[in-house]
C-alpha cells in the first residue's frame, strides 16, 4: 500500500507566543513520519489563522514561503475554534488521505500522531486521542471538564471521555462530516454519529507551551451550554416538569388555605404569599428564557449562514514562485495574495 497523504490541521487564535515553537516541533515530527516512510511525501501542516489580532498570521505565511510542508489558512474573522477547524478540515480534505486535529499550544503530545497513523492503516476511520491524566490542567479546568462530561451524559449526548478535539480522521469520515449542514457544529457530539470504524489512543496532556488559554471562564460556559442544548431537548422537558411540579405544589397550598380559613386562624401569612409570585415569576422566566434559546438555535440554523470566510489559503492555492524568497514584508504579501483571489 502506498504511504498516505496526513495533513495536520492546526487552528490558531492570537498564539503567537506559541507559534514558532509548534511549527518547528509539528514540522520537525511531519518530516520523520516522511523519511520514516509512515506518511506519503505530500504530508502538509496547515494552520488556521482564526482571526487574530497579533503577528499570528505573519508567522504563518513566513513560514510557509520557506518550508514545504507548512500552509496557511487565514480567516477573514474570528469564528471560534470549532469552525475554524471545520475550515481547515474541509480545506485539505480532498488532498488527503487522512486529516488530524490538534490544538496549537501542543498541550497534546504530538508523538501520538504516529499512532494514529497505525490504527488508520489497520482500517480505523476515526481516532479519538484520550487524556489519560489532566494533572498539568489547573484544578478548576480539570474539575468543570468533567463536570461537563457529566451533564452531557446525563443530557443524552454521548462524548468520548476525557476526548477534546486531538483526532484523526479518514476521507472518508470528513465527506460525510461535511454532510452535516447545521450552523452550531459541536465537533465532539457529531464526529461519533457518523459512525465509522473508531477506536480511541491514550495519552498524557501537557502544560501550554507558551501564551495564555483561549477558552477564558465566559467561552467555557457557552461552549458547553451550546454543547448541550444543540444537542438535547432534556432541558426543556426538565422546565416542563418543573412547570408541572409547581402547579401541583400550588394546588396543593391551595387546599391547605381554604381548610385553613374554615378550620383555623385566617392569617395567611403575607410573606408565603410573596415568596411565591416569586418564585413562580423565577421559574416562568426561566422556563421563557430557555425555550426562547431553542428558538434562536432554530433561528439561526434556518438561516443556514456560512460557518467562516476564507481570506487567504496558501494550501489550495499555491505560493507563486517569485514570491518564495522575495525580502518582502508580510503586509506586502497579503495583499499581493488578496489581490490575486479578489
Ligand atoms: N482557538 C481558535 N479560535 C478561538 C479560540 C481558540 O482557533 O476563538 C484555538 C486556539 O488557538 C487553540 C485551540 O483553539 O489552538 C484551543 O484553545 P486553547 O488551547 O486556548 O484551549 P484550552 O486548551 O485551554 O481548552
Ligand atoms: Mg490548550
Amino acid at each position: 500500500m502506498n504511504e498516505p497523504i496526513l495533513t495536520i490541521v492546526v487552528p490558531c487564535f492570537n498564539e503567537q507566543d506559541v507559534l514558532p515553537d509548534s511549527i518547528t516541533q509539528l514540522s520537525d515530527f511531519l518530516k520523520n513520519l516522511i523519511s520514516n516512510q509512515a506518511v506519503s511525501a505530500n504530508s502538509k501542516i496547515l494552520f488556521v489563522d482564526d482571526g487574530s489580532k497579533d503577528q499570528t498570521w505573519s508567522i504563518i505565511y513566513k513560514e510557509s514561503l520557506q518550508n514545504q510542508l507548512i500552509k496557511g489558512l487565514k480567516l477573514s474573522r474570528n469564528v471560534g475554534h470549532q469552525n475554524a477547524l471545520l475550515a481547515g478540515l474541509f480545506a485539505v480534505k480532498d488532498a488527503s488521505d487522512c486529516v488530524v486535529s490538534i490544538d496549537a499550544d501542543l498541550q497534546d503530545d504530538i508523538h501520538v500522531i504516529s499512532k494514529f497513523i497505525d490504527k488508520f492503516k489497520q482500517g480505523y476511520e476515526v481516532v479519538y486521542g484520550v487524556r489519560e491524566s489532566r494533572s498539568t490542567d489547573t484544578f478548576f479546568k480539570r474539575s468543570t471538564a468533567q463536570w461537563f462530561y457529566r451533564v452531557m451524559k446525563k443530557m443524552g449526548v454521548e462524548l468520548i471521555y476525557n476526548h477534546a478535539d486531538f483526532r484523526l480522521m479518514s476521507k472518508r469520515a470528513l465527506s460525510e462530516l461535511e454532510r452535516f449542514e447545521e450552523s452550531n457544529m459541536f465537533l465532539r457530539g457529531i464526529v461519533p454519529l457518523i459512525g465509522y470504524r473508531s477506536t480511541s489512543v491514550y495519552y498524557d496532556r501537557k502544560e501550554r507551551l507558551a501564551g495564555e488559554t483561549k477558552y477564558p471562564l465566559k467561552k467555557m460556559v457557552s461552549f458547553a451550554f451550546d454543547g448541550i442544548t444543540s444537542f438535547s431537548i432534556t432541558p426543556i422537558r426538565f422546565v416542563l416538569m418543573i412547570g408541572f411540579l409547581s402547579f401541583f405544589i400550588s394546588l396543593i397550598f391551595g387546599v391547605y388555605f381554604v381548610g385553613l380559613k374554615f378550620f383555623g386562624s385566617t392569617e395567611t401569612g403575607w410573606t408565603s404569599l410573596i415568596t411565591s409570585v416569586w418564585l413562580i415569576g423565577g421559574l416562568q422566566l426561566i422556563a421563557i428564557g430557555l425555550i426562547g434559546e431553542y428558538i434562536g438555535k432554530i433561528y439561526k440554523e434556518t438561516k443556514r449562514r456560512p460557518k467562516y470566510f476564507i481570506d487567504i489559503d496558501t494550501f489550495n492555492l499555491p505560493v507563486p514562485r517569485h514570491l518564495i524568497h522575495a525580502e518582502v514584508q508580510p503586509d506586502e504579501l497579503f495583499n499581493v495574495e488578496i489581490r490575486k483571489l479578489t
